[in-house]
C-alpha cells in the first residue's frame, strides 16, 4: 500500500462540543459468517460489493485520520476476518504503530481467529475483542444461527497462544443468556480474559422484537453483586466501557450501557463503513461521504471539506430508545454496517 500518497493537510478533529476525535472504528465489510439474531436477519441484505472501498482506499482513509490526530484504530464489521486479503491492510496499518498510531486492534466473532491470530500478532496487534454470548453449543447455534462455537473457542485459544490479550464481549439478553452471564464471567476470568457486557441496542430490523430480550445492565450488575465483590476501577480502554474489578476472580469486568448510562460525554470516536460513509455517532443518522472525497480529483481539498462537515455534524448524544413508534427501531441501520 502506498504510504506516501497525499491524504489532505493535517489538523486535529475537534467537534462542536470540544471533543477530540482520536479513535476510529473501521469496518472492513458488512458481511458475516454468523447471523446473530439481535444483529441481523437470516436473509440480510448486504451492501453491494461494487460500493465497497478497496483495501487501498481504506488504508488511505486511515492515513487521513492519522494525519488529523487519530491514535487508535479498531477494525470491525460485519466480520473483519472474512474480508479477503484483509491481513495486507492489517500489516500496512501495523507499520504505523509506535509512530502515528498508539494502537491497532479488532473486534471479531472469532470463527476465523485460529487461522489469523499469529498473523495479527506479527502485524503489531496486541489486544483483540472477541464476541461470545454463550458457551452452550445449542444456545450458540440458535443465537448465531450457525453451529460454530467450536471454531470460536479454538480461535480464542489460538489468540492467547499468539500472545494477544483477549477481551470477551457479551451482549446481555433477557431469557437467552441472562442466567449464564455469571458463569461466562467466571470462565473468562479463569482463563485470564477480561469481559465486557453490552446492552442490546435498537439498530436495524431483525426478526424478533428486541424489547423482549432487552436486559438493563444495572439489573445484571445487581445480580452479580450477590455473588461477588465488585470494586469500581479507574481503568479506561478509550471506549465507552466502565470497569469494575471482581475481587474473588481477580479479573476485570466492563459494562457498556448506551441505554441506561452516560455513554456520550467525552466521546472520542467516529466510524467509517465499508462503503466509506463516515458516521459520527453509532446512535445517529448523521453521515458524510468519505468515499466521494477519496475518489475526488482534488482529494486533499475534498477530504478537508468532508472532515470539517463531519465535525460540524457530530451530535451531542445518541438517539437510542429501545424502539420508536410501532415498535420499530429508531435507526434502520444494522450494527454490522458500522461495527460495534
Ligand atoms: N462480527 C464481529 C463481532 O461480532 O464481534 C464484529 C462486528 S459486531 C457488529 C460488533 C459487536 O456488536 C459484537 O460484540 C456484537 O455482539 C455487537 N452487536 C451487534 N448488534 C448489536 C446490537 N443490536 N446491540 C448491541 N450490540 C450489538
Ligand atoms: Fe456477525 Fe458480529 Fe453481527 Fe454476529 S454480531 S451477526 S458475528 S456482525
Amino acid at each position: 500500500m502506498n504510504a506516501s500518497a497525499p491524504f489532505g493537510s493535517p489538523g486535529p478533529l475537534i467537534d462542536r462540543f470540544a471533543r477530540s476525535i482520536t479513535y476510529l472504528r473501521l469496518s472492513l465489510t458488512d458481511r458475516c459468517d454468523l447471523r446473530c439474531t439481535y444483529c441481523m436477519p437470516e436473509r440480510m441484505q448486504f451492501l453491494p460489493r461494487a460500493d465497497v472501498l478497496t483495501l487501498e482506499e481504506i488504508y488511505l482513509a486511515a492515513r487521513a485520520f492519522m494525519a488529523r490526530g487519530v491514535r487508535k484504530i479498531r477494525l470491525t464489521g460485519g466480520e473483519p476476518l472474512v474480508r479477503r486479503d484483509m491481513i495486507d491492510l492489517v500489516r500496512a496499518l501495523g507499520r504505523h504503530i509506535g509512530d502515528d498510531l498508539d494502537e491497532l486492534t479488532l473486534t471479531t466473532n472469532g470463527t476465523r481467529l485460529a487461522e489469523f491470530a499469529g498473523d495479527l500478532a506479527d502485524a503489531g496487534v496486541r489486544r483483540i475483542n472477541v464476541s461470545l454470548d454463550t458457551r452452550d453449543p445449542e444456545r450458540f447455534a440458535a443465537l448465531a444461527r450457525r453451529d460454530m462455537l467450536g471454531n470460536v473457542l479454538a480461535g480464542i485459544a489460538a489468540a492467547r497462544e499468539a500472545g494477544l490479550a483477549v477481551k470477551i464481549n457479551t451482549v446481555a439478553l433477557k431469557g437467552i443468556n441472562e442466567h449464564e452471564i455469571a458463569d461466562l464471567v467466571a470462565w473468562a476470568h479463569g482463563e485470564g480474559y477480561a469481559i465486557t457486557l453490552i446492552e442490546v441496542m435498537p439498530l436495524g430490523e431483525v426478526e424478533g422484537d428486541r424489547f423482549d430480550h432487552y436486559l438493563p445492565l444495572d439489573a445484571v450488575r445487581h445480580a452479580l453483586e450477590q455473588r461477588w465483590t465488585l470494586v469500581p476501577s479507574a481503568a479506561r480502554s478509550g471506549g465507552p466501557a466502565r470497569y469494575v474489578d471482581v475481587v474473588e476472580t481477580g479479573g476485570r469486568l466492563g459494562f457498556i450501557t448506551p441505554l441506561t448510562g452516560n455513554f456520550c460525554e467525552g466521546c472520542n470516536r467516529v466510524r467509517l463503513t465499508a462503503t466509506g460513509q463516515l458516521f459520527m455517532c453509532l446512535g445517529g443518522e448523521g453521515q458524510v461521504d468519505l468515499r466521494a472525497a477519496l475518489r475526488s480529483d482534488d482529494r486533499e481539498a475534498a477530504l478537508n471539506d468532508a472532515f470539517a462537515r463531519a465535525m460540524g455534524e457530530k451530535q451531542e448524544r445518541h438517539d437510542f430508545a429501545i424502539s420508536g413508534p410501532g415498535g420499530r427501531p429508531r435507526l434502520a441501520r444494522h450494527m454490522s454496517v458500522t461495527g460495534g
